[in-house]
């Protein structure tokens, strides 16, 4: 009864508006034919669904959350969703504030993150290098900001949902420079496409951005096709399809058990044990077995080596 009047107004409380310029926030989504769609035909855009507009509320609760913590630390938040906007690249965009440090004002995006993200993302080559399509539109976003706004660097605050902790990430503008650049290009195809009224190819930077994206859903556009007939091939096979679905259902899962299970090794690997020494211990419910064992290693010296170096392909699959 409760939970469902919750729920009737926070997804009611989903509006999708016209956007004002190319949006800041989407603007590191690499594939000028998703920019060309937002922009042409933005109400065909779904309104969020019942658990994306459940995130999304709390998503801004714990913006409010974190910048009470800020104000509770002495640190004054200003400006809070000021807006900004470029003629010339057509960029729009709302920072979430400035935080006013030592007198000075730093913009600042907060995200609230999983736990496995949180412990993931470190750095600005972190988010670069994320395979989540909404970890990579915030590399362009926070940036932008700081271009629209002419400062010289930012923070990303990210709070760690499951331990309330929060993380501070700086980028530089200089430093984010190169993928500006990368963006400026996608923006000026999707420009001249809005121009001549013709959706660009689908060739986005990474198939990740295909992956949930709602061009797709609702059938604007196709996805980005295998560069390879035979690829397209196990595509279309359903056995290969109900895995496909499999990874994605465990895909969270999966990786917190392995980013767990590597904080464990790494803890147990400071063990100094002699060879033929075996410890067994119990890690809360876990049984874990730590062993020392001689191998033989062999110490070729470089030049050797290379004389029987041969080049061989190798073929790697990466589920993104
Ligand atoms: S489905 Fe892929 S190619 Fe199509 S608009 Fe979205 S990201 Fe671009």
């Amino acid at each position: 009864m409760i939970a469902e009047r919750v729920a009737e107004r926070i997804v009611t409380g989903q509006k999708i508006h016209m956007p004002a310029g190319f949006r800041a926030s989407e603007a590191g989504h690499l594939c000028a034919r998703y920019h060309y769609h937002a922009r042409v035909d933005w109400g065909a855009r779904p309104t969020p669904d019942t658990t994306l507009a459940h995130i999304f509320r709390l998503g801004q609760a714990i913006e409010e959350y974190v910048v009470r913590l800020l104000q509770d630390a002495g640190i004054q938040v200003v400006k809070a969703q000021v807006a900004a906007y470029e003629r010339a690249s057509d960029i729009v965009g709302h920072v979430d504030g400035f935080a006013v440090v030592d007198g000075e004002e730093i913009p600042i995006e907060i995200k609230s993150v999983s736990d496995w993200t949180w412990r993931e993302l470190n750095s600005f080559e972190d988010i670069l290098g994320s395979q989540k399509p909404y970890v990579l539109r915030w590399g362009a976003q926070l940036p932008l900001y700081l271009y629209l706004h002419g400062h010289e660097r930012g923070l990303w605050l990210l709070l760690n949902k499951q331990t309330g902790q929060l993380t501070e990430i700086e980028v530089k503008l200089e430093q984010a420079w190169p993928l500006l650049e990368r963006v400026d290009a996608v923006l000026r195809v999707a420009r001249d496409a809005i121009t001549r009224g013709v959706p660009p190819d689908p060739q986005p930077d990474s198939v990740a951005f295909c992956a949930g994206c709602w061009c797709r859903q609702v059938g604007l556009c196709p996805g980005a096709a295998p560069s390879d007939a035979s690829a397209s091939k196990i595509a279309s096979d359903p056995e290969i399809a109900e895995a496909a679905a499999t990874v994605a259902e465990l895909r969270d899962a999966a990786r917190r058990y392995e980013s767990a299970q590597k904080r464990l090794k790494e803890a147990l690997a400071q063990l100094q044990l002699t060879a033929g020494q075996r410890v067994d211990l119990l890690l809360g419910t876990v049984p874990v077995r730590v062993s020392a064992y001689e191998t033989t290693r062999y110490d070729v010296p470089d030049d050797i080596r290379r004389q029987y170096a041969t080049r061989v392909v190798q073929q790697r699959v990466e589920v993104l």
